[in-house]
């Protein structure tokens, strides 16, 4: 298994100076580990952590504490040249695919950029040649090479997004809520075309959203967020099919079923209460405050990520009984395999 290994992010903190003894914790303790090939989706409300573990990936991001290992290498331990290395491995897609590509720079020149940055391809014929097969590769064409990026619809954006993000050929690809920004009928398609590069070249992605929806049918494995926490990972399929955590059952339960026959009658969680500040989280668990669940014990003590079924993961005193029940289940506490 560890040979599959590409990043391991280990009781990764992530808190924001505000001054006066006061910090943001934006990201507070999180671990997980992401196989080569796969899909691993990160879900959860806004604020709740699952950008800045991205940034923090990337390096752009300073972490508080923690370690986030990418192919055996600290990433926060690297010196200048490292880093520059690193850069071209890790490659990020936004979510405003507009604000993110630069309005006075023609499609081609948004694309070599990185190239010319990483000094890759001896001369500008050759950077164009690549330029116009990136475009191709993502469903343009060359004729849209020397057009401005307000000529484009989103979609067609986004799809620009992603031609920079492969220039330097990559091997993982942070996609930050790459699809939130366009409309229904234009999600799909850029799924599909993430689906597609991923399996022609064997690409990775940690692909965040802030809806469970989204991430369905594209990835592997899902991790879901709360607060500066991870509460739940597990495969996709068993995520949607046998939820634990509270939090996952409402986001889920906030989906709409098209059939309207199943969506009158099943049951829904409905979350109140507002997101509490990443300033002040509330003691013990740090979804109590709106759990439907909570006991007296939620208040008191932090519940303990562990494995409650082979390959799913909760943070959950609901299922601190369960674990002690089971002596034969192997906990793995701190640990996503
Ligand atoms: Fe709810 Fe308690 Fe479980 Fe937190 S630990 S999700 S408050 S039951």
């Amino acid at each position: 298994m560890s040979e599959r290994v590409l990043l391991q992010i280990k009781d990764l903190k992530k808190h924001f100076d505000l001054g006066k003894n006061k910090s943001l914790k934006a990201v507070n303790g999180v671990t997980f580990t992401i196989f080569k090939g796969e899909t691993f989706g990160l879900v959860g409300e806004s604020g709740c952590g699952k950008s800045t573990i991205g940034r923090t990936i990337m390096g752009l991001y300073n972490r508080t504490d923690g370690k986030v290992i990418y192919q055996g290498k600290d990433v926060h331990k690297l010196d200048e040249k490292g880093r520059f290395s690193l850069y071209s491995q890790i490659q990020m897609i936004f979510q405003d695919p507009y604000a993110s590509l630069n309005p006075r720079s023609t499609v081609s020149e948004i694309i070599s950029e990185p190239m010319i940055v990483h000094g890759l391809y001896k001369n500008k014929r050759e950077r164009l040649e690549k330029v116009y097969h990136l475009l191709e590769e993502v469903g343009l064409n060359r004729d849209h090479a020397n057009r401005y990026p307000h000529e484009f619809s989103g979609g067609q954006r986004q799809r620009i997004g992603i031609a920079r993000a492969l220039a330097l050929d990559p091997e993982f690809i942070i996609a930050d809520e790459p699809i939130s920004a366009l409309d229904v009928s234009v999600q799909a398609q850029v799924v599909n075309l993430l689906d597609m590069l991923q399996e022609e070249k064997g690409l990775t992605y940690l692909f965040i959203a802030h809806d469970l929806s989204m991430v369905q049918h594209i990835s592997d494995r899902i991790g879901v967020m709360y607060l500066g926490h991870m509460v739940e990972l597990t495969s996709s399929p068993e995520l949607y099919s046998n939820p634990k955590h509270p939090y996952t059952k409402a986001l889920l339960s906030a989906i709409p079923i098209p059939d309207p026959d199943i969506e009158e009658k099943r049951e829904r969680t409905i979350l109140t209460g507002e997101l509490p500040s990443p300033i002040n989280p509330p003691s013990g668990c740090v979804f109590r405050t709106r759990c439907p669940a909570a006991m007296d014990v939620c208040a008191e003590k932090t519940p303990a990520w562990q494995e409650i079924e082979e390959n799913h993961y909760v943070a959950c005193h609901l299922f601190e009984e369960k674990r002690q029940d089971s002596p034969s289940l192997k906990i793995k506490e701190k640990q996503h395999y």
